[in-house]
């Protein structure tokens, strides 16, 4: 069977200042590589890639550093000021020309993706609508009042915790970003899909695909890549 072709965009111009740090946590080194190194790695290494595109900060001083900065399929472009602009400003490098054309948003703080759920996103998230990994939440939740205490527990049935990567028609979640920017928090690009009245489909992903955060993120996360090494040896 043919690959899905698609192209992808990765935002990776944010500090993550709950890292605490001193540089950018996409730039911390993890596994022998960067944070950054091993969430594009399964987007670089399917054969439906067509173009890929990371915005970095307007000030970066790392991303020309990786040896993927020299990959042809590989463009870099300056983000903007919050996540959703730094994700149009990468569909507009992409260009939109093609109707048809599939983009994949993941991450550079995501890592741990693995290559099944890659695939399985690309297969379920069919036009015009498209579709996130995401897990159904696991834990009981609790609503905090102003002085941190129980204010009610949240019913989680039907509640799922968006992941990335999310993948949508190009030219349509270009136009729904665009018509969202500036109407309040646009945390993920389903939250614009969503807006522009759209209904993405919710493909269960894998919870080994941890968002790297805070520093006790970074010990799990190489956990999970040595685990899964030693499955693949
Ligand atoms: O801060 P958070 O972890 O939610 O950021 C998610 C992703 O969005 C990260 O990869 C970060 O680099 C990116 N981002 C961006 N431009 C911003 C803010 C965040 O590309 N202005």
């Amino acid at each position: 069977m043919r690959p899905v072709r698609f192209r992808a965009v990765v935002p990776a111009a944010g500090f993550g200042t709950r890292m605490d740090a001193g540089r950018p946590k996409q730039y911390l080194p993890l596994a022998g590589a960067t944070v950054l190194d091993h969430a594009l790695r399964p987007l670089l290494a399917h054969p439906g890639l067509e173009r890929l595109v990371v915005a970095i900060a307007p000030d970066d001083l790392g991303f020309g550093e990786l040896a993927v900065a020299s990959d042809p399929r590989v463009d870099a472009v300056t983000g903007g000021n919050t996540r959703a602009e730094s994700v149009a400003a990468g569909l507009a490098a992409l260009g939109a020309q093609d109707r048809q054309a599939i983009v994949v948003v993941h991450d550079a703080a995501r890592p741990c993706l693995d290559a099944a759920d890659l695939e399985r996103l690309l297969a379920e998230s069919t036009p015009p609508d498209g579709g996130l990994l995401a897990i159904p939440v696991r834990d009981t939740l609790k609503r905090a009042d102003r002085d941190g205490r129980v204010a009610c527990t949240v019913d989680r049935a039907g509640l799922w915790q968006a992941l990335t990567p999310q993948a949508f028609p190009l030219a349509v979640l270009r136009d729904a970003l665009a018509a969202a920017v500036g109407a309040g928090a646009v945390t993920d690009e389903a939250a614009a899909m969503e807006r522009a009245g759209h209904a993405p489909r919710l493909v269960e992903g894998n919870p080994a695909n941890i968002k790297v955060t805070r520093p006790g993120d970074l010990p799990l996360a190489e956990a999970i890549l040595a685990a899964r090494e030693g499955r693949t040896q």
